[in-house]
């Protein structure tokens, strides 16, 4: 099979690059926006491309192609703040293009989703069947509809032009290959603890979030891609846990004396998030496997190793 993934050099493209060369041609597309050629400069593989283009162009390929992850899109709260007009237009005309180009390719495509498309969320853990609670002129309105209009002509071009489409809605992810400036809890946190600079908590800490390591994430990405399930999936670990309560499990395991500090709460941010995946085990057999115990241990081992010189004091390096 030839696969293409946009956003392929990112976090979680690159990952998925790594799992689908197992048995797959891959096309990595990306314009590095908030990627990095280091994440794929491993792969050494003849069954792997690299096209650095951006996605809100139209992108002729000449060869076959039999499915598109589309993951191309700033990611972070501090990325799609700093360039909203980019995450915008990802969502929307790259969106579009990478349709068009499966359209063209009779390629089946999998559009990477969030649980932000249920904003500040009104109830708490979040099925699929709710609709959420955005606002659509705040400051991460760029992103949120964005990825609400990404699912909306995903389904567009599935209903009118009966392509094969599917829509992973991935909650919290963490992992190796994290930039560590790129202001998300997980880096800012472990690089803060493996420096003994203070963790910068946002708000009273109270707001909950639930992470899923990465390779359930992928696990979850792939048995969604290749099932005959149509309309969107959660895909996430449900087990909640407060950001304060984070920050005192990234102490504990690092081992660090840094203290905590409190800054504003970003605005717009939810209040609670929780995937309820109860679809997701029932219609493609999927549950995560990794505890946060064991995925924080490798994350932090990683990043000792790697990614130590760049440090985040909660904002961009
Ligand atoms: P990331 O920033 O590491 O990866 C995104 C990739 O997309 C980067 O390599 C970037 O350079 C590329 N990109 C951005 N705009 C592009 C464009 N116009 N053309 C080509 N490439 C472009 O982020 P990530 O965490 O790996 O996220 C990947 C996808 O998963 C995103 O669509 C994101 O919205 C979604 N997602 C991630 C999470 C998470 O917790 N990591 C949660 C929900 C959804
Ligand atoms: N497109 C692309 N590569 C292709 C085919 C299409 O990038 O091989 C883009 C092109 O920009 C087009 C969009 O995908 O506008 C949607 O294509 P489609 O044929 O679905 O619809 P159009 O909007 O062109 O009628
Ligand atoms: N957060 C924090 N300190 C930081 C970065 C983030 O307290 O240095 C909080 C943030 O306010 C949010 C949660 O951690 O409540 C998760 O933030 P992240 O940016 O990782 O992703 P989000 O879930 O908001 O998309």
């Amino acid at each position: 099979m030839k696969t293409l993934v946009t956003g392929g050099a990112g976090f979680i493209g690159s990952h998925l690059c790594d799992l689908l060369l197992h048995d797959h041609e891959v096309i990595c597309v990306d314009n590095l926006l908030t990627g990095s050629s280091s994440n794929i400069e491993h792969i050494d593989s003849d069954d792997f491309t690299y096209i650095r283009h951006d996605v809100t162009e139209p992108l002729y390929i000449d060869q076959d192609i039999d499915f598109i992850f589309h993951l191309a899109s700033p990611a972070s709260p501090i990325d799609y703040l700093e360039l909203p007009i980019q995450t915008l237009k990802v969502g929307a005309l790259g969106t579009h293009n990478m349709l068009g180009l499966a359209k063209k390719k009779n390629a089946r495509f999998l559009l990477a989703s969030t649980s932000e498309v249920y904003g500040d969320p009104l109830v708490n853990p979040q099925p699929e069947t709710y609709w959420g609670n955005v606002n659509p002129i705040g400051p991460r309105g760029v992103y949120d509809e964005a990825k609400r209009y990404a699912e909306a002509i995903t389904m567009a071009y599935h209903r009118y032009h009966g392509m094969d489409t599917k829509i992973a809605r991935i909650f919290n992810t963490y992992g190796p290959r994290m930039r560590v400036s790129d202001g998300r809890v997980v880096p800012a946190f472990i690089s803060q603890a493996l420096s003994g600079r203070p963790l910068t908590v946002f708000g009273d800490g109270s707001q909950t979030r639930s992470f899923c390591y990465v390779s359930d994430l992928i696990d979850g990405l792939v048995k969604l891609a290749f099932s005959g399930y149509n309309e969107p999936v959660n895909i996430g670990n449900p087990d909640e846990i407060s950001i304060l309560g984070f920050a005192e499990k990234v102490l504990a395991i690092t081992g660090s004396n840094s203290p905590i500090v409190y800054k504003p709460l970003p605005v717009d941010d939810p209040k609670v998030r929780r995937p309820d995946i109860s679809l997701a085990g029932r219609v493609l057999g999927w549950e995560p496997k990794i505890d946060l115990e064991t995925g924080l241990k490798e994350t932090i081992g990683w990043f000792g190793k790697f990614a130590q010189t760049g440090i985040s004091d909660g904002t961009r390096a």
